[in-house]
C-alpha cells in the first residue's frame, strides 16, 4: 500500500516538540525578524504564516516592511543593526526582492550564525563539507520528514530534479550526507525519463504542473513533489501527477499538505538552533 507521506502532520509534530523546548527555556525566547521589501502579494502571505508560526510556539517575531525603493545601503544598513542585535536570533529576507537588490549581496550580508534560510555562502560551504550549520528549510524538513517515516535513504539512488540553490543543491548536499548516491537533474538533462526512472527515491522540484507521470517513476520509488502550481482549472498541483504516480511508488507527498508545510516548521527549528548556539559562544 502506498504511504502517504503528509508534511502536515510531520509540521505538527516539529512544532508541537518547538512548543514545549521553548517553554522549558530560561531567558528570551527565539527571536525571528523578517525583512520584506515592497508589497508583493505572496511574499505578504508567507510572511503573516511566519509571525503566526511563531507566535504559536512562543517565538518572538518582527517583520520589517521596507519600501520597494530603497537602496542598498540602506537594506545593508538594517542587517548590520538585526546583526548586532541580541534578542533577534533569526533574520530571514523575504524573497523575491527587487531587481536593484542583488539576492546574493544580501544572504552575505546576514551574520552567518543567524541566516536562519540557509543561504549564506558559509553555511553553503558547510552544508558540503559536513559540517554544523544552518541549512535551507525545505530540503531539511524533506529529510526530516523521511526519517520520521523510517525511509532508508543509505545507499539509496536519489535523483533531484531542479538545481536552484533554494531546493535543488541544498536537497543534494543533505542526500549525500544520508549516504545517498545522489543524481541532480535539470532543463538540459539528457533521458530525465530513464533518470527517473532508475531512482529508489525522486524529489521533484522544478515548477512544472504534473511534470512526473506514471511511466516515469521506478515500481516502489519513494516521490517527494516540491512543485507549488496553479493548473489550467486554478487548482493547485505539485510537478507530479499525483493520483497516477500514487498506483506505481511506495511512499509519495501530497500536494497540498506535503512539502510545503515542512518549510515553516523547519524555519523555526533553524531559529531555536541559532538562539542555542549564539548563547553557547
Ligand atoms: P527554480 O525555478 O529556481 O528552479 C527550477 C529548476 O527546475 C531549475 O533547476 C530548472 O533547470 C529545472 N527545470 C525547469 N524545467 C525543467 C524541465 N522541463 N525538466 C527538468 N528540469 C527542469 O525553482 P525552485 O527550486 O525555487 O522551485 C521549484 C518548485 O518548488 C516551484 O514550483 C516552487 O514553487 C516550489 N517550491 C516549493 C517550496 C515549498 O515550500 N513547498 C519551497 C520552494 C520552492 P535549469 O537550472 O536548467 O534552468
Amino acid at each position: 500500500m502506498t504511504l502517504v507521506l503528509s508534511g502536515r502532520k510531520y509540521a505538527g509534530v516539529v512544532k508541537a516538540s518547538l512548543k514545549n523546548r521553548v517553554s522549558d527555556l530560561q531567558g528570551l525566547p527565539p527571536g525571528l525578524t523578517v525583512i520584506m521589501v515592497g508589497d508583493d502579494p505572496a511574499s505578504k502571505v508567507y510572511v503573516a504564516a511566519k509571525e503566526k508560526a511563531c507566535k504559536k510556539v512562543g517565538f518572538n517575531s518582527h517583520v520589517i516592511h521596507l519600501p520597494a525603493e530603497i537602496s542598498k545601503a540602506d537594506i545593508l544598513s538594517v542587517i548590520d543593526r538585526l546583526n548586532a542585535d541580541c534578542a533577534v536570533h533569526g533574520i530571514l529576507v523575504q524573497l523575491p526582492l527587487p531587481d536593484h537588490i542583488p539576492a546574493g549581496l544580501i544572504a552575505s550580508a546576514v551574520l552567518p550564525e543567524k541566516d536562519v534560510d540557509g543561504f549564506h555562502p558559509v553555511n553553503v560551504g558547510r552544508l558540503w563539507r559536513g559540517e554544523e550549520g544552518l541549512f535551507p528549510c525545505t530540503p531539511s524538513g524533506i529529510v526530516g520528514l523521511l526519517h520520521h517515516h523510517d525511509i532508508r535513504m543509505s545507499g539509496k539512488k536519489a535523483l533531484i530534479v531542479g538545481r536552484s540553490n533554494i531546493v535543488g543543491k541544498p536537497m543534494a548536499a543533505l542526500l549525500l550526507r544520508e549516504n545517498c548516491t545522489v543524481t541532480v537533474a535539470h532543463s538540459r538533462t539528457a533521458d530525465l525519463t530513464g533518470q527517473c526512472r532508475d531512482a529508489d527515491i525522486l524529489i521533484v522540484a522544478v515548477g512544472k504542473p504534473e511534470m512526473v507521470q506514471r511511466d516515469w517513476v521506478k515500481p516502489g520509488a519513494v516521490v517527494v513533489d516540491v512543485g507549488m502550481n496553479r493548473n489550467s482549472d486554478g487548482k493547485l498541483v505539485g510537478d507530479v501527477a499525483y493520483d497516477d504516480v500514487f498506483a506505481v511508488c511506495s511512499a509519495i507527498t501530497p500536494v497540498p499538505g506535503g512539502v510545503g508545510p515542512l518549510t515553516i516548521a523547519f524555519l523555526l527549528e533553524n531559529t531555536f538552533k541559532a538562539r542555542a548556539k549564539l548563547l553557547a559562544k
